[in-house]
């Protein structure tokens, strides 16, 4: 196997330490949640957990795919927690969130993929915390995505993600559970459903795609009314996991951002760090205010 790719400079971060850390791991220990940024083991953790933002992950630790680049278990999942929803949104208060991302991982073993419990943390949410706005990032729900839209926009979440991830080419090597189509269709349906929902997605950088493949992407994702995307760096989180192909660099990403933003996305994020919800509030609540 190739060696571990050195980081460049860029991409370095500060180690995990503040009281705030802390506190946000001791608040999700308490009440038993699981988080994207452990899980997926984020580079940004240090950072975002000292401002006491987290990303609640729903629906257990164990995943029903394997995807390339992903560092969360796959095996047989767990049973449904019926009090995670009522913890996320405890969650929710206790880290006084102003805006809260809730993902989950891919139940393909649940008759509704999971549908459910993403509209009983919303509604959670929304009786615990009425001012939090509420931003979620789905899987794909493969075989019952339009029912699980519909019960899920019926709940009213003011942000539905859900990423793409990569080009197309790279579908079947990076994310060979899921169809590229099949996952622009969804943010296409959660407009038709609802368009006062905001849709957002994104793409990880790096896998090897070609620049003309990302605008096509970008292209692809306006022609589907996506309103938000996000571009970021990606990291290989063990040796197992798909190699590094390039480290993008932040004037790279930088000419993605403007070129994304000409495209019309209401909101661009585009940097080595973006993550999904990487200062998803902060972004939120500027677009809200311009
Ligand atoms: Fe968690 Fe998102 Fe921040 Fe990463 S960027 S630490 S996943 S909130
Ligand atoms: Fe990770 Fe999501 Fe793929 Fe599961 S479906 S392996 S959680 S990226």
């Amino acid at each position: 196997r190739p060696a571990r790719q050195r980081k460049p400079d860029w991409i370095r971060v500060k180690a995990p330490v503040s009281e705030g850390f802390n506190e946000t791991r001791k608040l999700m220990r308490d009440l038993s949640l699981n988080t994207v940024c452990e899980e997926a083991a984020c580079p940004n953790i240090g950072e975002c957990w000292t401002k006491k933002h987290a990303t609640v992950m729903i629906l257990g630790d164990v995943c029903t795919r394997a995807c390339a680049f992903c560092n969360v278990k796959t095996g047989m999942p767990r049973m449904v927690d019926p009090l995670e929803p009522e913890h996320t949104a405890a969650a929710a208060a206790k880290l006084g969130l102003k805006h809260i991302v809730v993902t989950s991982v891919d139940r393909d073993d649940l008759p509704d993929g999971g549908a459910g419990q993403f509209v009983r943390v919303i509604e959670a949410i929304r009786r615990e915390t009425p001012d939090t706005t509420i931003e979620i990032l789905t899987p794909d729900f493969r075989g019952k995505m339009r029912a699980a839209v519909e019960a899920i926009c019926e709940a009213g979440p003011d942000v539905y993600n859900h990423n793409l991830e990569t080009v197309p080419r790279l579908y079947p090597t990076i994310r060979p559970g899921a169809r590229y189509y099949a996952s622009l269709r969804l943010l296409e349906e959660v407009k038709a459903h609802d368009p006062m929902i905001f849709t957002k997605s994104g793409v990880m950088l790096g896998l090897g795609e070609q620049r003309l493949e990302v605008h096509q992407v970008m292209d692809d994702m306006r022609s589907a009314d996506i309103d938000f995307v996000t571009m970021g760096q990606y990291l290989q989180p063990t040796l197992r996991h798909a190699a590094v192909e390039e480290f993008v660099t932040p004037k790279a990403f930088d000419a993605y951002g403007s070129i994304a933003r000409a495209k019309g996305f209401l909101q661009v994020a585009a940097t080595p760090l973006t993550r999904s919800s990487y200062h998803a509030g902060d972004d939120f609540a500027r677009m809200k205010a311009a």
